[in-house]
């Protein structure tokens, strides 16, 4: 089997979620050295190239690399002609519009005629609706505003501190990003992609275990749906176990309601995998 080239961006705050990624499909990625560029896989013909997040979408589309990492804003902006195979559920920002908080404009029709500081042309032109100068920087778009560069800026953003802290306010979400896996031929890359599917939809998952009465299984059964639970007797007559998986984001909501619906000793534990 011929070994697949990966591209893995080299730094930043996809880095080591990337690593964290492979690290639990079961790669073993070799720990590389503080200058390492390339490095070898110990359980598959896998091997990692570290390049920047920004070169990823090239290295992938010119066939350098087979598939890579990178984020969806990334690969976008390049305008790079790759698959996107699979959002990988960490990286996730959002683009959007933002202008100084004394500024009137609410919506992105608003805009038209200002001056947008941004690293993001390409969307910027593309995503907005209306005809807009840009100016362009290559970083520290949030102070364009106050230095009189620009009157609103287009960047990145996740929870908004930095717009506040700024004193920007944001006018609306050009694109939702997130960190994505990539490549130039989706068959090439299928098994590699399914290694990682598995891990990502895992994380997204919880399996509940709980005992409950069995008056109670159907309103239990109604709160996992639209999953179909396993039903298992218990040693105790009238009692059965139910087990189900359910979204992690859900847990929360469905924990006291499970209780409130008779449920016992609930356990919620981690899935590491799941496939089809
Ligand atoms: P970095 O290498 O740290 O500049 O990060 C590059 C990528 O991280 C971006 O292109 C996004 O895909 C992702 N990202 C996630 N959240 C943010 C954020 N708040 N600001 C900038 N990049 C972010």
């Amino acid at each position: 089997m011929r070994t697949l080239k990966v591209a893995v961006p080299v730094k930043g705050r996809l880095r080591d979620p990337s690593f964290r990624l492979l690290e639990d499909a079961g790669l073993g990625p070799e720990q590389p050295g503080d200058r390492a560029l390339a490095f070898p896989c110990r359980n598959a013909p896998v091997e990692v190239l570290l390049v920047r997040a920004a070169d990823v979408p090239e290295y992938v589309q010119d066939g350098v690399v087979d598939c890579g990492i990178t984020g969806v804003d990334l690969v976008r902006e390049r305008g790079a002609k790759v698959l996107e195979l699979l959002e990988l559920g960490f990286g996730s920002c959002r683009l959007e519009a933002a202008v100084p908080d004394a500024m009137e404009a609410t919506t992105f029709a608003d805009l038209a005629g200002t001056r947008i500081a941004t690293v993001y042309p390409r969307l910027a032109r593309e995503l907005l609706p209306v005809d807009v100068s840009l100016v362009d920087v290559t970083g520290s778009v949030e102070i364009a505003p106050r230095l009189g560069l620009a009157d609103a800026i287009v960047d990145l953003v996740s929870s908004g501190n930095t717009l506040r802290t700024n004193g920007l306010r944001s006018i609306g979400v050009l694109l939702e990003s997130q960190a994505v896996l990539i490549a130039r031929d989706g068959e090439v890359a299928a098994p590699f992609a399914a290694m990682l599917r598995s891990v990502v939809e895992g994380r997204r998952h919880r399996y509940v275990m709980l005992n409950a009465p069995e008056p109670s299984l159907e309103l239990i059964s109604a709160l996992l749906s639209p999953r179909v639970p396993s039903v298992l007797p218990l040693a105790a007559p009238g009692m059965v176990a139910v087990h189900a998986l359910v979204p992690s984001a859900d847990v929360w909501r469905l924990l006291p309601e499970l209780e409130a619906a008779g449920a016992s000793s609930i356990l919620i534990v981690p899935v590491e995998r799941m496939a089809a």
